[in-house]
């Protein structure tokens, strides 16, 4: 059970940045550099000024790890450095605390007057495919209806490595990629602009502690190894991407971009939201059987804004739907031996629900095109036009516990 909190800063109603939130971003103001912030209500701490204060000189933490620009020396202190510092800011941003009040013009920055930068180097990405009703859904499209799941999907946490060269932050527009695709009765591609550019509604978990090559990560300690997670738009072509993957998986219709929310929220305030893992079906190999639970109740969203125009919520899904939980998704992706490194991002694959306004992506809730989705202004969707906005969402609630993660938001440039 949570200890009930409060704070000082006041927090709007409805807020995802709660005082038992306290995400980890990067953040730049016109009079300040990039630095390390967390988020409370609508303000910013800056962590930079906080250090300065003298109020974190009991942590014994190295004094210019605010100084960087990224977040990665910070998270190399280790997990049980995470949990005392969180613990301490909570203790200077609760109700009734005096210390570090009388520096609030100093600390707080409000978010309004802030730009949101990377929050981490990113030095690999990992994409996974884990969730049984989008794997289905897509089978179903594209294979056979009657074996949806290809023969391997119950026993392994399928994944491809992905690009992280492209992952951009919340805000940061993207240009609708180019490439090959076959019109559809032919047998010659032609290149030119993707005309079904798709979203994937996905999270992702960044890495707090690395290993050594060779070494495996055991599924029950796989936590340990997890600083985070953000919201993740995973950017597909699909008329790139289905000529292309046969038979190594997917290139340019994946690796152009992907987006990402500027707020990493830590895993101690996600435990408020753990649930039993989902009842997997078939048994697996004991290097993948987790029985702590790994899951968590996480209700996201996905709008699509023309230009101009308003909002359209498209789906409303959780990432409870998890087939395969995040520990894992980590335990295979080491059992061979392959090295994590901080930083490193794991994305979980498309989360779609069981029910057709729980898809995660265009092209499941369009079914390849077939049932356009009608937005506000009286247009249609099948897949995301050019200037459209994509926004996504997340947060977890229970009682009086509320930890969002903010948004995602990318406009789609035509092509260069
Ligand atoms: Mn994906």
């Amino acid at each position: 059970m949570t200890k009930k909190l409060t704070t000082w800063v006041e927090v709007p109603p409805q807020s995802d940045f709660t005082i038992y939130n306290l995400p980890y971003g990067i953040f730049t103001t016109v009079d300040r550099s990039p630095r390390p912030g967390i988020a409370i209500g609508d303000q910013i701490l800056d962590l930079r000024e906080l250090m300065r204060t003298g109020l974190l000189d009991e942590l014994g933490m190295p004094l210019g790890v605010f100084r960087k620009e990224l977040l990665n020396d910070f998270i190399a202190l280790g997990k049980p450095v995470w949990t005392r510092f969180r613990n301490r800011v909570i203790e200077l941003l609760s109700e009734g605390n005096e210390e570090l009040k009388p520096h609030a013009a100093q600390v707080l920055v409000p978010q309004a007057d802030a730009e949101m930068k990377m929050p981490v180097h990113i030095g690999d990405y990992t994409d996974f495919y884990s969730s049984k009703e989008h794997a289905t859904n897509v089978g179903k499209m594209f294979r056979d209806p009657e074996n949806a799941l290809l023969p391997n999907w119950k026993h392994l946490p399928v994944g491809y490595h992905g690009r992280a060269s492209s992952i951009v932050v919340s805000g940061t527009p993207i240009h609708r990629p180019k490439g090959q695709t076959i019109p559809a009765g032919t047998d010659k591609p032609v290149f030119g602009p993707s005309r079904l550019l798709d979203f994937e509604l996905e999270m992702a978990f960044v890495i707090g502690r690395e290993t050594a090559l060779g070494e495996s990560i055991p599924v029950e300690k796989a936590e340990d190894y997890i600083f985070g997670m953000v919201l993740f738009n995973d950017w597909s072509a699909r008329d790139i991407q289905k000529w292309e993957y046969v038979p190594l998986g997917p290139f340019l219709g994946k690796s152009f971009a992907s987006s990402i929310s500027p707020w990493i929220v830590t895993m101690d305030a996600l435990d408020p939201f753990r649930m039993e893992n989902y009842p997997q079906d078939e048994p697996v190999l004991s290097y993948l059987e987790s029985k702590e639970p790994h899951r968590f109740d996480l209700n996201l969203e996905v709008a699509i804004q023309p230009d101009g125009g308003d909002e359209n919520i498209v789906t409303r899904t959780n990432f409870k739907y998890m087939y395969w939980n995040i520990c894992q998704q980590l335990a295979h992706h080491t059992v061979n031996g392959c090295n994590v490194r901080i930083g490193d991002m794991c994305a979980s694959g498309t989360i779609s629900g069981p029910t057709p306004d729980s898809y995660g992506s265009m092209l499941e809730l369009s079914w390849r095109g077939q049932n356009p989705i009608s937005l506000s202004d009286g247009s249609e969707r099948k897949f995301i036009q050019d200037k459209d906005t994509v926004v996504m969402r997340g947060f977890g609630k229970k009682g009086d516990i509320r930890v969002g993660f903010g948004e995602v938001r990318t406009k789609v440039l035509p092509s260069n």
